[in-house]
């Protein structure tokens, strides 16, 4: 063969292999042009503005479950990891309704956080077809509503078992009463417990509709500037009959004469159920004291008594609802259980807060400590 053969067979060898490697170019180039268009498959218009401004969690997947949209609630609530879900039970979900077609609904139990054990969540989400091309998953945090859900049952499950100790009682007593009537001493000594039950059960009615009333209001709405010294006395007067009952004196110490905004008629209401305790909790024939002083914008009422004390692993239970420390001696005083969740509840919503200090057998400082009402500058003169 001579050689013009042999350059033009490498021209056309050379030719062959480059239409080839061009040919394998083009269909890669539409391959990947395919995958493409697969994950960035366009949302329908304004599906994207929808997610962006829900309140709840939204994700919008693809035909493959990779994510292509979440909102600002999903990334807060950690649900995507890059383009996946981070929960399988979603994604199972999200496989059952692309199978079915009917939107699913389901309540979990969610671990946040990929540190540890993260932060357990109640999410209630639910997933539903967009199209026939996409997924949405809509997630709302439900922790929150949750706790308060068992908060309230407590509280209904505490208030009736509270109730019902006086009415059943009072339905004993007035048994024996029937039953005793041909003698006047028995019939006299039942009936007298019958009006203690009474008292209690109309008592702890004003001491839990007193404590609704404040939960639901917000004294700084019809804030009113409430002076101090005024409040130590009346409830240092309310308390007169019971402390002489028990020989015991009530001295109030009012350094400082400040106002505090809020309402009187609570903040009175809180430090005469301290006066209170302090009288019901301490022997005969001890002191009270009450100290007012006032530092750096704060107004601090200190109600001190010489009493029974309260133990270490008590002091922060005082606090609750229905928590006694006794609950039998408490019986006996008439205590409702309620009256210090009030004080508490008195001092978060006038913006201060409730501290206490205690030693058993020594006795307790309760302090309520609230911000003191801004004063107008003084004029200046002309
Ligand atoms: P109660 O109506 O039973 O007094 P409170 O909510 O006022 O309810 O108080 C809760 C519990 O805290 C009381 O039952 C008592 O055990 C304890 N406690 C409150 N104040 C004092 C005090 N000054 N000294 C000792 N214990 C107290």
């Amino acid at each position: 063969m001579d050689a013009s053969w042999y350059v033009l067979l490498a021209l056309l060898l050379g030719f062959a292999i480059g239409a080839v490697s061009v040919h394998l170019l083009g269909v890669a180039a539409q391959r990947g042009r395919q995958v493409m268009a697969i994950s960035s498959e366009p949302v329908p218009d304004g599906i994207a503005a929808m997610v962006h401004v829900l309140e709840s969690a939204g994700i919008v997947l693809d035909g493959s479950n990779q994510v292509i949209l979440s909102s600002p609630g999903a990334v807060a609530l950690d649900l995507v990891d890059g383009r996946a879900l981070r929960s399988p039970e979603i994604l199972d979900a999200v496989r059952r309704v692309w199978r079915s077609g009917e939107q699913e609904v389901l309540e979990l139990v969610y671990r946040r956080g990929r540190i540890g054990v993260g932060t357990e969540i109640h999410l209630r989400v639910r997933v539903a077809p967009l199209g026939n091309r996409f997924m949405l998953v809509l997630a709302a945090d439900r922790t929150e509503e949750m706790r308060l859900d068992g908060v309230r049952r407590d509280f209904v499950a505490n208030v009736s078992h509270e109730l019902k100790t006086p009415i059943g009682a009072i339905s004993v007593l007035s048994e024996a009463i029937e039953a005793a009537a041909a003698d006047p001493e028995r019939v006299r000594s039942f009936a007298q417990r019958m009006q203690l039950e009474a008292d209690r059960l109309a008592r702890m009615t004003k001491a839990l509709i007193d404590l609704s009333r404040i939960q639901s209001d917000d004294p700084l709405d019809h804030a009113e500037r409430v002076p101090i010294a005024r409040v130590v006395e009346v409830a240092v007067d309310r308390n007169r009959v019971l402390a002489e009952s028990k020989r015991m004196r009530v001295l109030p110490r009012v350094l400082d004469e400040v106002d505090v905004l809020g309402s009187e008629e609570l903040i009175t209401m809180a430090v005469q159920n301290l006066v209170a305790n302090a009288v019901q909790y301490s022997p005969e024939a001890t002191h009270v004291g009450i100290g007012v002083r006032a530092a750096d914008g704060i107004v601090e009422i200190a109600v001190t008594d010489n009493g029974v004390g309260i133990a270490p692993e008590d002091l922060e239970r005082v606090f609750e609802r229905f928590y006694r420390v006794d609950p039998a001696r408490s019986r006996v005083t008439g205590g409702t259980g309620i009256g210090l969740s009030i004080v508490k509840h008195v001092a978060a919503s006038h913006g201060g807060e409730i501290t206490l200090w205690s030693r058993p057998d020594q006795g307790s400082t309760f302090t309520l400590r609230l911000p003191i009402a801004g004063t107008t500058a003084p004029k200046e003169k002309a």
